[in-house]
């Protein structure tokens, strides 16, 4: 099996079991993220405890790499700082987007099952949606919903 099959396993798998989606009765953070290109729709919920991310979780639909990308990265983040998380989006962002050709895809471990979107300009934002929500509920905690465009 080479790493482009892999790859694509574990984007199957994420987005037909989704992990932490669920709903988060106490969350710190509540913030809606659409994708109005694709239609993609969450609602993530944010759990701090100080500085770190003790839980976090999504709830919406759609596309498979929409859910998938959410679901790897409630996957990741679960019990790092809020520092930690940003400066994950900058590298998922540089890679997803060949802002940062320097981000090695090996180096994100299974979050680069979806570095194969840059070959699809239009997907992109479907992969960097929940990342986009994150950061906005992360650094404006008033906001409500965001937008990719
Ligand atoms: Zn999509």
């Amino acid at each position: 099996m080479d790493m482009k099959d892999l790859y694509q396993d574990v984007i199957v798998d994420h987005n037909r079991n989704p992990r932490n989606f669920r709903k988060i009765a106490a969350a710190s953070r509540t913030l809606e993220g659409f994708n109005p290109l694709c239609g993609d729709k969450l609602i993530l919920y944010l759990k701090l405890e100080g500085e770190r991310i003790s839980d976090l979780s999504f709830e919406g639909s759609g596309c498979a790499i929409s859910v998938a990308s959410a679901s790897l990265m409630t996957e990741r983040l679960k019990g790092k700082t809020v520092t930690e998380a940003g400066q994950l989006f900058a590298r998922m962002h540089g890679l997803l987007t060949r802002e940062d050709a320097a981000v090695e895809p090996e180096s994100l471990g299974k979050l680069a099952a979806l570095a194969g979107v840059r070959e699809y300009p239009s997907r992109v934002k479907c992969a960097t949606l929940c990342w986009h929500t994150l950061k906005t509920a992360l650094e404006h905690p008033e906001n409500k919903t965001v937008s990719t465009e």
